[in-house]
């Protein structure tokens, strides 16, 4: 469908206030793209419904008359997770905005799924609290929970579906429903919750989720290791892993991508295969302890330079770099688009995938930043091109491909964070076998006329 009725519009514009249903060209062009490349259908216009009632009854009367409706949060995807792709309407959740309550005792936030992640945790630390799922981007908590997101905090605080407790839905015939509850555990029937996480606006729209939060901790040290071989570096990440540390975060960097970071950032790093490391602890002789071992692990597996104790100013500048390292990418590529790899192998494998990968890249003489969340096996690849150059772009699917495939084989995953929106479709199957077509089967009881979130996940 293109546009809406004349009718149509006097129904949809019935719902809500004026300023909060438009079918403006901006407004529609706007919530066309994600941050991939992937390209989508204009859609004849976004709502921005304020509760669940509101949510339900847009629903109801889309289902009634079979329009094809994409629920958008900030939009940060990577995927083309929230790319309308048959027009139809939007609905855009980021005035569901409210934190409706903090129970500092329960370690719990009641909030609507348009609240950003970081406003959460400005409030929550006024409890010393927070939400420490962190993707990098100021998404929304419907987003988040929608791809199940993660970042660069998972290897010790776990991903979205560890924080999310129970949680109000629309379906996509209107009918809202709960899933889950508020007490920390519960062996109460099929965990429903933990199928709507991670199910990408494809089974209903989230309006409101409890979610757990967790201490800030008291003490941080902040760590860079450089190493002069990738393999070298990458070994280390098992060993640490295995040794009990539990870094908060445990990322590997290769020389490329430092190099754009220093030019862009003067962060004046060594220029070599390195991981950035987090530790958090409840004292400072604690954490001086677990400095000690991982000097003595690294320095085994050939380390050249480690540096502890970075300081509090440089530690956020050293993080904020790391945040922003696919922005760096595209500033220092202006004109060309990305696309990422997100595998996640087991960690005993990350050190072959980590070379297979770089190999590839190197092979093929293509631009590729080889990095990731080594400590949780999350490895990515931003590879540079132009879509538009068929033969440039497909040597770049190619490489995906094989390392998608590689990663299938050692046991993991297509994506360890982005989810598979429209870009990964066609990993699915080879991925889940038989268990996609039970997802499938799943999609369909919940959405038997198709119309949430159409043509992600499934092909
Ligand atoms: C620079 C950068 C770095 C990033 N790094 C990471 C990272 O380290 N880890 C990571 O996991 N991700 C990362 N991402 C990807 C992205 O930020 C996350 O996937 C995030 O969770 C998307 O949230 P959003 O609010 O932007 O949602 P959107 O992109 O708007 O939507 C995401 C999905 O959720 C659906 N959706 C949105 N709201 C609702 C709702 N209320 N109910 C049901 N479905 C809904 C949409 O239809 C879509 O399928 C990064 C992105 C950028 C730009």
């Amino acid at each position: 469908m293109k546009e809406f009725s004349q009718r149509q519009i006097e129904t949809l514009s019935s719902f809500v206030p004026p300023d909060r249903f438009s079918m403006g060209q901006s407004n529609r062009k706007l919530h066309l793209h994600d941050i991939s490349f992937h390209q989508g259908t204009l859609p004849a216009g976004i709502i921005w419904p304020t509760t669940t009632k509101e949510t339900a009854k847009i629903l109801a009367w889309t289902y009634e008359h079979g329009i094809p409706v994409t629920p958008w949060g900030a939009g940060t995807s990577t995927e083309g997770n929230p790319v309308p792709t048959r027009g139809g309407l939007v609905i855009d959740t980021t005035r569901m905005d409210r934190i409706l309550e903090i129970r500092p005792a329960d370690l719990q936030a009641d909030v609507q799924p348009g609240v950003l992640r970081k406003e959460l945790n400005r409030q929550a630390g006024k409890h010393g609290l927070f939400f420490p799922v962190d993707p990098g981007a100021d998404a929304t908590i419907g987003g988040m929970i929608a791809n199940n997101a993660s970042g660069v905090q998972t290897v010790k605080y776990g991903a979205t579906k560890d924080y999310v407790m129970r949680l109000t839905i629309v379906l996509p015939d209107g009918e809202a429903i709960h899933t889950g509850c508020k007490a920390p555990k519960s062996s109460s029937g099929y965990d429903l919750t933990r199928l709507f996480v991670g199910s990408e606006g494809t089974l209903g729209i989230v309006t409101e989720a409890t979610l757990r939060l967790t201490g800030i901790p008291a003490h941080h040290l902040a760590a860079t290791i450089a190493f002069n071989q990738l393999e070298n570096a990458s070994a280390a990440v098992a060993l640490m892993m295995g040794s009990g540390l539990e870094p908060a975060a445990l990322e590997l960097l290769t020389p490329g991508l430092i190099k754009l970071m220093n030019t862009e950032k003067e962060l004046g790093l060594s220029e070599s295969p390195s991981l950035f490391c987090e530790f958090h602890g409840i004292s400072k002789t604690a954490l001086q302890e677990t400095a000690n071992m991982t000097r003595e692990i690294c320095e085994n597996c050939g380390a050249v330079d480690v540096k502890f104790g970075v300081e509090e100013s440089k530690r956020e500048e050293l993080w904020r770099a790391r945040h922003e390292a696919w922005e760096t990418i595209h500033r220092a590529h202006p004109g060309k688009e990305t696309l990422i790899v997100d595998a996640a192998i087991p960690i005993s494998r990350y050190p072959e995938m980590v070379v297979f990968s770089q190999d590839l890249v190197d092979k093929q003489n293509a631009i590729g930043y080889v990095f990731g969340h080594a400590g949780d096996g999350n490895l990515h690849v931003v590879l540079v091109g132009d879509p538009q150059n068929k033969d440039d772009w497909q040597v770049l699917e190619d490489i995906n491909h094989h390392i998608v495939m590689r990663a299938v084989e050692l046991g993991g995953t297509c994506t360890g964070e982005h989810g598979i929106g429209i870009g990964k479709r066609k990993f699915m199957e080879v991925e889940h076998g038989q268990s996609y077509h039970l997802m499938r089967r799943i999609k369909e009881l919940v959405d038997p006329k198709g119309l949430m979130n159409p043509d992600k996940i499934f092909i």
